[in-house]
């Protein structure tokens, strides 16, 4: 605590942001003379403040951004907010209807005062807080934006924009009309995706075949995703305690659910409730299967549900464990069978068979289960992989009339078919996940939406385009890229215009606005065109389709844009030549969430409408945050607000925090502990940067010094690489901890040796390790940097470059041996205990380096075996000599194998390294570090040597003998 109050983080990042903004630094401008680098990340909507899982996706494109100016690139990188869609409204709804949950998020998490709250009732309100709130944030946190191209999705020129697009789409044929069913709110009068419901759940729906069993001369429609079972319904099941109704249905009479009453009307059926008719009153009755008209009983079973398809079930007890469960639970129930004058109960028919159940399939499957009752929840698995299994794997036995033999996949198309057109069956849809609540607190249904538009991504040639700009983009992460092909794949009809919510309208028919994921996918060509709004130099009044046309695409002539837009045509062409400086998106960065929707209408969207010079080249995917290994929810109470955190913390040890933690596709944990440790790096790197500034003296080159500089390339080349595939946590770890770890040698050696002049190795290292920081933690290497005496921004540094000529193997090797040797010595002293005065090393003869680098040049070419490589070094006179030694050899052949990977390569290249000249350059690291004693180096070969115990003769190379008194 008291070392973080001895910095004020808060007035460093006002005092850079001050800075950065005064210099006009993130300002990009097109510089025919510099490579561009257009980095975009998804927008943000503003109806809530963001907290640190947002966090993340902006930060790596921040610190891609940084990277990248710093590599010489002139770099974009803009912010715009997405106020499209319903959610803001949803919200002010909420607030309008004093909503406690929401109430509560507002008070506890955001902290939001009752006055703020009030405005809200306004929708816009809602948006512009959070979205100035968000903005506040984005600079805190040290996001290097150009904010010139700040823009909203409701702005008039955004509404051309996108009307514009859409009319492009339209124009070759990509919009279609049509009736398809939707997720749907039935408050809004709107459809739902994603982004529109209450925890962000994609309102999924299966298509399920309702089969009109004949009740009297009443109709009792069972829903099933299983029409080819048909010919085993042995009875009906009712749930006594459900109320019913007896509707008319399009004509007919049915007797259904009140639930699925409401359902049906959603899927455009004309449904009039008659009267309500009790589940009880209905057992014992008989309804006869439309397939074989065959009549069969109706029973009572609890666990049928009355919103779940058409709260009636038809039983099929050999192939549904449901059925079979409650058939049992049934006949072991006497009571029941009493109540209801049950005399006989029914047995399953097998009409399926299939490799693996010998028997009647749902009670193996209920068996290997577990479950005992049909409230037991483990039926679910049991009925989802019989279910699969009969599909891909069964065959219809000889009781199934004309389908005998039939696969159960055709059999289930023949039959839906067959009955469908015989008037027995109808389509329902239902949502898989139930409820999905809309953000207005609505619970959603499934809706067939008549004349409604949509973006035909079920196009083939459109599949075909999209296929080719994914195959031949950048996907950071690589094992991401099969879940795009999938995505491009499955993609089908998508709505994308909306009867209410906040957006632009559908330009030839204006009561639909155009829905949210569908105008967000090529606003990154608007940061151009957004710069030239903001500073009054284009009205949107007179702008037409074709500006865009021209601006965007190159179509037309300027000229003409120029006089029907009333424009100067000299601003006509401006515009045009930034677009096509900047454009394409060189990286797209966004969370993993958004890959089946957002990402892949982005490269849909692209390939629709600009040529292939401007299809993106880069998407980067990453994971989510969790806290203290928790997903963050607003239920958990887990959520810290970015703005919060960062005053609590300081934006760089967030920023350090969000990235360090996971690699780009893990979930990354965001943790106490892990913001603690990175706070004291950050200081270390403050006070290194305070004691060794300025003036330096002397120019020195030793042994460690060399070392330094060559593990300082090393570092570079590694880091960069790391960063160029966005492997961030690695970066930072090279930056914080590897150095340091370099660092802490570097000095242990310089200070035993006493030495005064190490200032210019010290700037040196703290002028690569500040550099390469400032992508990560801008606001401390920019007061480091500083506080070092350079004069210009870090931020507009050069990233460090690697000096092949400093890399100097024979002075890595040197250190590697010294600090081996070290641990040799003080294991040697802690198992014996004695304390030496005097330590005499003894380096190997000449001779065995020649058997080494024989035996390691065998070993690198995978040859391990002992008898041939003792073959080989008898065979060469220099090293024939092993012949009386074959130990050694042995010997020799286990250090090479336990060496690392880096040593052994190393090793073989080494020409001019001398084990004596580094033993005795470390005499006095020696001294230090072990009880003050003397050192001595001798060689094998020295006849002079003092080797009262002859232990030089054990000498290996690597692997100096020591003796100790
Ligand atoms: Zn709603």
């Amino acid at each position: 605590m008291s070392d973080s109050t001895r910095i004020d983080w808060k007035a460093i990042e006002e005092k850079w942001i001050k800075r950065w903004e005064e210099q006009r630094l993130f300002e990009a401008e097109p510089d025919q003379n510099k490579k561009k680098y257009f980095v975009t990340v998804a927008y943000p909507y503003p109806n809530s403040p963001q907290h640190i899982g947002h966090g993340r996706t902006y930060t790596l494109a921040d610190a891609h951004a940084r990277y990248m100016r710093m590599k010489g690139y002139n770099v974009l990188f803009p912010m715009g907010f997405h106020y499209t869609g319903t959610p803001i409204l949803g919200m002010s709804r909420r607030v309008a209807a004093g909503d406690p949950e929401l109430m509560e998020i507002f008070h506890k998490i955001y902290k939001l005062s009752d006055d703020v709250i009030a405005t809200f009732a306004e929708p816009v309100k809602i948006a512009s807080y959070f979205h100035n709130e968000i903005k506040m944030g984005m600079k805190e946190m040290g996001y290097s934006i150009d904010w010139r191209r700040e823009f909203t999705t409701i702005d008039s020129m955004y509404a051309k924009f996108i009307s514009w697009q859409f009319r492009t789409l339209q124009k070759k044929g990509l919009i279609v009309q049509g009736s398809h069913p939707v997720g749907w709110c039935p408050r809004d009068q709107n459809p739902v995706s994603q982004h529109d419901t209450i925890g962000d759940v994609e309102p999924d729906f299966n298509e399920y075949t309702i089969v009109k069993f004949r009740y009297g001369d009443l109709i009792m429609p069972a829903a099933t995703l299983r029409p080819e079972t048909l010919f085993g319904v042995t009875n009906m099941w009712v749930n006594p305690d459900v109320e019913y109704v007896l509707a008319s249905v399009d004509g007919e009479k049915w007797v259904v659910s009140k639930e699925a009453a409401r359902k049906l009307e959603f899927l455009n059926h004309s449904v009039e409730i008659i009267r309500t008719k009790k589940g009880r009153e209905m057992i014992g009755d008989k309804v006869v299967n439309p397939i074989s008209n065959a009549s069969v009983p109706v029973y009572p079973a609890s666990f049928v549900k009355a919103d779940s398809g058409t709260g009636l079930v038809m039983s099929v007890p050999a192939h549904a464990p449901y059925d079979h469960q409650a058939l049992e639970d049934l006949r072991a129930d006497k009571k029941t069978q009493d109540e209801f004058g049950i005399s006989e109960i029914v047995s399953p028919v097998k009409i399926i068979e299939s490799e693996g159940y010998a028997g009647i399939p749902a009670a193996e499957a209920i068996d290997r289960s577990g479950a005992s009752s049909q409230n037991d929840e483990r039926l679910e698995k049991a009925t989802s992989e019989l279910y699969s299994h009969e599909f891909y794997k069964g065959k219809m036995m000889h009781n199934t009339g004309s389908f005998a033999g039939m696969s159960v996949s055709s059999a289930k198309n023949a039959i839906k078919q067959q009955i469908t057109l015989a008037g027995h069956a109808d389509a329902m849809y239902e949502l898989v996940t139930k409820p999905v609540r809309c953000r207005c607190g609505a619970e959603c249904v499934v809706k067939i939406l008549n004349d409604q538009w949509f973006l035909n991504y079920g196009d083939k040639h459109w599949k075909e385009l999209a296929h080719e700009c994914a195959n031949t983009m950048d996907i950071v992460p690589q094992d991401i890229r099969q879940e795009f092909e999938y995505v491009i794949d499955w993609l089908r009809e998508r709505a994308c215009a909306r009867k209410s919510g906040l957006g632009t309208k559908l330009p030839w028919d204006t009561e639909w606005i155009i829905e949210s994921l569908s105008d967000s996918v090529i606003y990154m060509a608007y940061y151009i065109i957004a710069k030239y709004v903001n500073s009054k130099l284009l009205i949107h009044d007179n702008i037409t389709d074709s500006f865009f046309d021209y601006v965007l695409l190159g179509n037309g002539d300027a000229s003409r844009v120029s006089s029907e837009c009333m424009l100067a045509e000299s601003t006509v062409e401006q515009l045009r030549n930034e677009f096509r400086y900047f454009y394409p998106v060189d990286s797209r960065h966004s969370g993993r969430d958004l890959v089946p929707n957002h990402l892949t209408f982005f490269i849909f969207n692209h390939v629709a409408i600009f040529d292939r010079d401007n299809w993106p080249r880069q998407i980067v995917v990453n994971g989510s945050v969790l806290m203290d290994g928790k997903k963050m929810s607003k239920s958990l109470g887990n959520i810290i607000p970015l703005r919060a955190a960062i005053r609590e913390n300081g934006a760089d040890t967030i920023r350090l925090a969000i990235l360090v933690s996971a690699e780009i596709l893990q979930d990354a944990d965001f943790s106490f502990d892990t913001i603690k440790g990175i706070r004291s790096k950050l200081l270390g790197i403050f006070e290194k940067a305070a004691s060794y500034p300025g003036k330096t003296s002397g120019s020195e080159i030793q042994q460690e010094d060399k070392w330094m500089l060559s593990r300082l390339q090393r570092i570079i080349s590694e880091t960069t690489t790391s960063i160029e595939r966005l492997r961030m946590r690695e970066a930072i770890h090279n930056i914080l901890y590897t150095l340091d770890q370099d660092l802490q040698w570097y000095l242990k050696r310089a200070m035993a040796k006493g030495r005064q002049n190490i200032a210019p190795m010290l700037k040196e290292f703290l002028g690569i390790q500040i550099r390469m920081l400032s992508p990560f933690a801008p606001f401390t290497a920019e007061e480091a940097w500083e506080r070092m005496g350079n004069t210009q921004l870090v931020a507009t540094a050069h990233w460090p470059a690697v000096s092949e000529e400093k890399i100097d193997i024979a002075a890595e090797e040197s250190e590697f041996f010294i600090s081996i040797l070290l641990a040799d010595v003080q294991n040697i002293v802690k198992v014996t205990k004695i304390a030496p005065t005097r330590i005499s090393v003894y380096t190997a003869a000449a001779w065995k380096l020649q058997v080494y680098k024989s035996i390691l040049a065998s070993i690198m070419q995978g040859k391990t075996n002992f008898g041939e490589i003792m073959k080989q070094l008898i065979a060469d006179p220099q090293t024939a000599k092993v012949k009386t030694d074959p130990k050694l050899v042995q010997k020799i052949i286990e250090d090479i194998l336990s060496a690392p990977l880096e040593a052994r390569s190393r090793r073989l290249e080494l020409t001019d390294f001398s084990e004596i000249a580094a033993a005795q350059d470390a005499a006095s690291l020696f001294s230090e570090e072990i009880n003050k004693a003397q050192i001595t180096v001798y060689s094998e070969e020295d006849s002079a040597k003092y080797d009262p115990k002859a232990k030089a003769k054990t000498a290996r190379p690597f692997k100096p003998a020591i003796y100790m008194e």
